[in-house]
């Protein structure tokens, strides 16, 4: 019979506590686990020397720990970042990166194996969604990133491949996993999730008062360019991506991140600056400019400095804050998706 999968990083104290009792043991051996897991990065049991073996062999019977295998480790020596290529425990592979600034190590992590979403300028949806990640092969992807480099991470973004809002409840779950206080304890402030904009999670996500940062995949300021660019402009209009952020920001007192992929002759125009202006004026956010990646499979190209430049000034020009992002791990591939990509097709 094949063995039933239930992801043991996925549960929290309490239901890791209930595991315990119902496999007779006291309570405080599911608190020890998620210790184990989740604030030391034990990779499996025969790390957790407090724990006995005979429970976690019980645990095992119906319980597993889906690990990720780091299969390529790509480095920028230029500015520190590391791309990882990890094989799931069914053979499919993710991308996380690992950032290195002033402050500390952030983590990008993915959501989903591929993404149904569809963006023309993407990488990562060209294959289409092979599945949902559990919540804890998210926080894992994290974990064998520590322990592979020997750092502590504390900003996340949840910015790699997929829609965390198309697999919203473990993205909740992750969420509270990875803030928990019993395990990496990392602050809601310190947490970006990005969307290309699925209204009513916004809204349930804003129901929840997490203290974490809602960036919006917008790149285009009409609904009618952002449909030649992103199929799912089709069934939200950005008017109701608004009204959602607007109601993000009532409920958490968070500021809104736009995010702003310039393609060179497609959104980078005086006219789509100044329609973006209309469209975010008055509104407590932050416009992200990022110079898109080109993708092999795609004819698109980054606007130049001149034009991103040009662009980011007319937004401040009336008042709305704009940054450009840095490009990290320019060196090594790092555009959402590719590497995941060359691989796969290097294995066929
Ligand atoms: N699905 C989520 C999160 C993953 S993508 C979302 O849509 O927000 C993270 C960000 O990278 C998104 O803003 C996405 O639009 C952007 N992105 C994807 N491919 C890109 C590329 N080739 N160049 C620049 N940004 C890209």
């Amino acid at each position: 019979m094949e063995k039933i999968i239930t992801d043991l990083r996925s549960l929290n104290t309490t239901e890791l506590k209930e595991l315990a009792a119902e496999k007779g043991e006291k309570p405080f051996r599911g608190t020890q686990v998620f210790e184990w897991l989740h604030k030391k990065g034990a990779a499996g049991f025969e790390d957790m020397t407090n724990v006995p073996k005979s429970f976690a062999a019980k645990v095992l019977e119906d319980h597993s720990l889906l690990n990720m295998e780091p299969v390529r480790v790509l480095r920028d020596e230029e500015d520190g970042t590391c791309k990882f290529l990890m094989k799931t425990y069914d053979g499919n592979v993710i991308e996380s990166v690992l950032m290195k600034y002033e402050h500390g190590y952030s983590a990008c992590i993915s959501s989903q194996v591929g993404c149904r979403m569809g963006c023309s300028f993407c990488a990562s949806t060209i294959g289409g969604k092979v599945r949902d990640l559990s919540a804890g092969e998210m926080c894992e992807q994290i974990y064998t990133m520590q322990r592979h480099e020997g750092v502590r991470i504390s900003n996340i973004v949840v910015m790699g491949t997929g829609e965390p809002f198309d697999n919203f409840d473990a993205f909740v779950r992750f969420y509270e996993l990875i803030t928990d206080k019993d395990g990496l304890n990392i602050s809601g402030r310190n947490i970006t999730v990005s969307t290309c904009g699925i209204v009513e999670k916004i809204r349930e996500l804003a129901d929840r008062h997490f203290a974490l940062t809602l960036a919006i995949s917008l790149h285009a300021p009409d609904d009618e360019l952002r449909k030649t660019i992103m199929p799912v402009a089709n069934k939200y209009h950005i008017e109701d991506i608004m009204a959602a952020c607007d109601y993000f920001f009532k409920q958490t007192g968070r500021r809104v991140t736009f995010e702003y992929s310039l393609i060179a002759g497609v959104n980078d125009s005086p006219e789509c600056a100044m329609k973006l202006v209309r469209l975010i004026k008055g509104r407590n956010a932050h416009v992200n400019l990022i110079p898109v990646n080109p993708v092999k499979e795609r004819d698109y190209k980054r606007s130049g400095q001149e034009k991103t430049a040009a662009f980011k000034k007319l937004l401040e020009k009336n008042g709305i804050n704009a940054t450009i992002r840095r490009g990290m791990g320019k060196n090594i591939d790092a555009a959402c998706g590719q590497l995941r990509r060359s691989y796969m097709e290097e294995d066929k």
